[in-house]
């Protein structure tokens, strides 16, 4: 029999930015949290984003995400600052609004129709977003390149140190009692005594409830609590380049200026397993156009380049639900966990602790919908 590591009232299972968005959540709720997360070698989407806190363009096909998404960008302030209170973080967030560069009429024509396909949607919340010319986009970003076209933009796009956000998220909730396992594969779960065993090498841990937040390892943990997750991995390239003064006052989907001045390039989409190479020649094309957009580019230094894996469903939209047939265990996944991670603490971490995710709003996301049955 394996030894009694830890006890607890939740048991979130990973401890990237979905899981550690949780886990403060919970803890501020008082709950008693243990966190059971890998080693230092794991595919962690929460170490290699882009940072983005991003609405413009989300639910298209689900306007119950853009909603959600834009409740959560409503929350980040307040979500930052309550971090820097208990820390002493600060976690960067800027919300200057963000732009969607277009290097030719037809790609501005294109982001239009897609803008004005989304916002038509029966039931999509209501939120500002613009189509600006070229004129109106040289005055806002007076670095770009003369190949800019247009852009959309819109006010509630922002962006955030995310490995800070990541450190803050971990400090925090240990501050507020939760215990953080490292290098705790959580092999098996079991539900025990109205509650969850979860086993792991170095020992087991008992809680009253258990929240799958493993990114990609959801697939594998999901059908041991009842819970269905189709979750795959795809791949994102990003570069960093030398820091540098100042330039860029507003994140660009693909390019933004950290608070620290690096310049950061991405982010590609590629379907490539479990597959983490860098390649030459996506990052010779992402570096191609950003340099169109912003010439200035061309004259710095990459210091670093990198692949990381996105957590994608099918659909590309989140995964919340509780499990019908182990009750007390939850899954919550989705491919844009920085945007949602005031949702997570300050939303979802609260209902958790509650017991309940209530239908009206969450059965949007529960993974039954990718079991619509065939029609003939
Ligand atoms: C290139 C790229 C760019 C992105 N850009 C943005 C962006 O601009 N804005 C945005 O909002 N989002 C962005 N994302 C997405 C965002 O990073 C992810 O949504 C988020 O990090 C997912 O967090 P997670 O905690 O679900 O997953 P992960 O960070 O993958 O964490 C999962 C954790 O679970 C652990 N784990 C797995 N299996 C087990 C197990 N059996 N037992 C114990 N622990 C386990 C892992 O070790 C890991 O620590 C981007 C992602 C990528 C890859």
């Amino acid at each position: 029999m394996s030894r009694l590591a830890h006890e607890a009232d939740v048991a979130v299972v990973g401890g990237g930015l979905v899981g550690a968005a949780i886990a403060w959540g919970l803890a501020r709720s008082g709950a008693r949290v243990v966190v059971l997360d890998e080693g230092d070698v794991a595919f962690r989407a929460s170490r290699g984003n882009f940072a983005l806190v991003w609405v413009q363009s989300k639910g298209l096909g689900m306007p119950e995400y853009a909603a959600w998404t834009k409740r959560s960008s409503d929350l980040w302030g307040e979500f930052a600052r309550g971090l820097q209170e208990q820390t002493g973080l600060d976690v960067a967030f800027r919300r200057p609004g963000g732009f969607h560069l277009c290097l030719s009429e037809r790609e501005v024509e294109n982001r239009a129709a897609m803008l004005a396909r989304l916002h038509n949607q029966p039931a999509m919340v209501k939120y500002d977003y613009e189509i600006l010319d070229a004129a109106r986009v040289r005055a806002m970003l007076p670095q770009v390149g003369p190949e800019v076209a247009g852009a959309s933009y819109c006010p509630l796009d922002g962006h955030v140190n995310s490995l800070r956000l990541l450190r803050a998220l971990h400090a925090g909730m240990q501050q507020l009692g939760a215990t953080y396992l490292a290098d705790h594969v959580v092999e098996k779960i079991e539900p025990r005594d109205g509650g969850f065993r979860l086993v792991t090498r170095h020992g087991e841990v008992r809680a009253g409830k258990v929240v799958l937040a493993a990114g990609n390892g959801n697939a594998r943990l999901g059908p041991m609590v009842g819970l269905d997750v189709p979750v795959r991995p795809q791949r994102g390239q990003i570069i960093v380049t030398e820091k540098v003064a100042p330039f860029l006052d507003y994140p660009v989907v693909t390019i933004r200026q950290t608070d620290e001045g690096s310049v950061m390039i991405g982010d590609s989409v590629e379907e490539a397993g479990w597959d983490t190479t860098v390649g030459a020649g996506v990052v010779s094309a992402m570096a191609q156009r950003a340099v169109r957009m912003f010439p200035l580019l061309g004259k710095l230094n990459v210091v670093r380049t990198w692949a990381a894996l996105r957590v994608m469903t099918p659909d590309g939209f989140p995964i919340y639900q509780q499990s019908l047939s182990s009750p007390g265990a939850f899954v919550a996944t989705c491919h844009s966990g920085v945007t949602l991670a005031a949702n997570h603490a300050l939303v979802l971490a609260p209902l958790i602790a509650q017991g309940a995710l209530p239908p009206d709003e969450f059965d949007v996301f529960s993974p039954r919908r990718f079991h619509v049955p065939a029609t003939a």
